[in-house]
């Protein structure tokens, strides 16, 4: 390929042509001049800094061609488990956007009134919603609202004269959860699932003692199944004086259905940027808010914003406090687009939101199990889990399955995750995809275990039509370029 056609859309494996400057030419739409024009001597400016001289075309279609090497949920289907990659309403967006939100976060409280209610509402929502008693929207992403809520039983412990060493964190849980209680100083004690891929009671009264802080326990979990036993369990530790600190980032599969609060759960936090209406896993900014029950309420971070003669204050008089993990109020314009779904879908059509995602999961699983193999075989929640052993007959691996269905134009999903499935393939279709693109998926799917059957090379070739194709995770691993090119 010459260089000259390097630019093309499309065209793979060739440079981009990245210098594309050219000596006069020039991209810009001023508006007509209205004040009276003024000359600065060189002397002062000095020589300017050497601008790329560029045209308003060249600019433009660099930028559309950058951005369609991308996938987004807006290309395709990105049925990646874990991340609830769902379609996010615009409006969501073009509220969040409107120029009255741009308040200075320093302003006085007097003066920014509608912020701090829409933070105290969204507040009172998430407690709804997980049947909790107070809630702190500071944390800004689902790790960060795990190291508040580990805080928080520390400072529980603390404030009774007791410091407790151990945590329980099973098989099935997300892997920050052993991290962010390892950074509160608690020592991970892994404890492993059922045969039927859930904890069970026995296994959780076996080592519950009382050097132990409670139990870090993902529901549902991450293989897509509820905790059945959840209430029993919570017993159990509670009649240790431990606490019960649920991962709530897959919250998508119960909104309405099941509310952690009821079931014994102390302390939970929420992804706004996966159930509410940001996207996960785009890099941009999220927001894990952390919901207590009273027990825990003294604890949450400070300020808080609180109602007084109907006004909202911001206060610091929480002496107990973990204090402050953000600046100001967190992440304000994800707190503002989870507001406006939940204005905009209420509580009924949350809850039907929930029960598609599980309804898709199902289906999806329905439809594969005899392709793929299912370690669980059992009713799952908002993503179902399938392991790599029928694939292993054809020579072909998980990771060439993924690789293979982004040429039928569909994102992969989460893959070697969780690590007790081996050769994991899991799948989050999430509630916003129509039956015609499940299909779509499903047969995709299909199609490439029957290419790996009869022409496993295609597979192990793929991809072939995405700007970038294998890359060399190991060298990346090994030997990583973390300064750009
Ligand atoms: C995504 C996820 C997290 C972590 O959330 P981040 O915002 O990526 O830190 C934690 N637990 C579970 C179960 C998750 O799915």
């Amino acid at each position: 390929m010459s260089k000259q056609f390097a630019n093309a859309g499309l065209i793979l494996n060739e440079p981009l042509l990245w210098e594309k400057g050219g000596k006069g030419k020039s991209a810009f739409s001023m508006p007509k001049q209205d004040v009276e024009r003024v000359y600065i001597d060189d002397n002062i400016t000095g020589e300017g800094p050497n601008f790329p001289e560029l045209s308003e075309i060249d600019i433009a279609r660099h930028y559309t061609r950058l951005s369609t090497w991308n996938f987004g949920v807006d290309t395709g289907m990105y049925p990646l488990g874990s991340c609830t990659m769902k379609y996010n309403p615009k409006i969501n967006e073009k509220l969040a956007a409107l120029s009255g939100w741009s308040a200075n976060p320093f302003v006085a409280p007097e003066l920014n009134q509608g912020a701090l209610e829409i933070m105290f509402r969204l507040a009172d929502f998430l407690k709804e919603i997980t049947g909790m008693d107070a809630a702190s929207l500071q944390p800004a992403a689902g790790a960060h609202g795990e190291l508040a809520g580990m805080l928080i039983c520390y400072a529980y412990f603390k404030s009774k004269n007791s410091v407790r060493k151990k945590i329980i964190i099973p098989d099935t849980a997300h892997g920050t959860n052993p991290a962010s209680a390892a950074l509160c100083g608690f020592k991970p004690v892994a404890v492993k699932s059922g045969e039927n891929g859930i904890l069970s009671p026995e296994t959780i009264a076996a080592v519950m003692d009382e050097d132990t802080a409670g139990i870090m326990i993902t529901n549902p979990n991450t293989l897509g199944l509820f905790e059945e036993n959840i209430k029993e369990i919570a017993e159990i530790v509670h009649a240790k004086g431990g606490l019960v600190y649920c991962d709530g980032a897959n919250m998508n599969a119960i909104m309405g259905i099941s509310a952690p609060g009821e079931i014994g759960i102390d302390v939970i936090h929420l992804n706004l940027h996966k159930t509410f209406s940001t996207p996960h896993g785009g890099g941009g900014p999220g927001s894990g808010p952390v919901c207590v029950n009273k027990k825990l309420e003294p604890f949450l971070p400070t300020p808080r914003i609180i109602k007084q003669d109907n006004k909202y204050v911001v206060s610091e008089e929480f002496p107990q406090s973990i204090g402050r993990l953000h600046t100001f109020f967190g992440n304000f314009g994800v707190i503002l687009k989870a507001y406006c779904y939940i204005m905009s879908m209420g509580d009924k059509y949350l809850k039907k939101a929930s029960e598609l995602a599980v309804l898709n999961a199902n289906y999806i699983r329905a439809c594969l199990k005899d392709e793929l193999e299912l370690p669980y075989d059992r009713l799952c929640m908002h993503e179902c889990v399938f392991s790599d052993k029928k694939l292993e007959q054809y020579n072909v691996s998980t990771l060439d399955l993924a690789k293979r269905l982004i040429e039928y134009g569909y994102h992969p999903p989460t893959i070697y995750f969780p690590l007790i499935v081996k050769g994991a393939i899991m799948i989050e279709p999430t509630e916003t995809e129509s039956k015609e693109e499940i299909d779509g998926l499903i047969e995709a799917i299909k199609n490439i275990i029957k290419e790996a059957k009869e022409n496993p090379q295609l597979l192990l070739d793929s991809p072939t039509i995405s700007k970038v194709r294998r890359l060399d995770e190991t060298g990346a691993a090994r030997k990583p370029q973390l300064t750009g090119l």
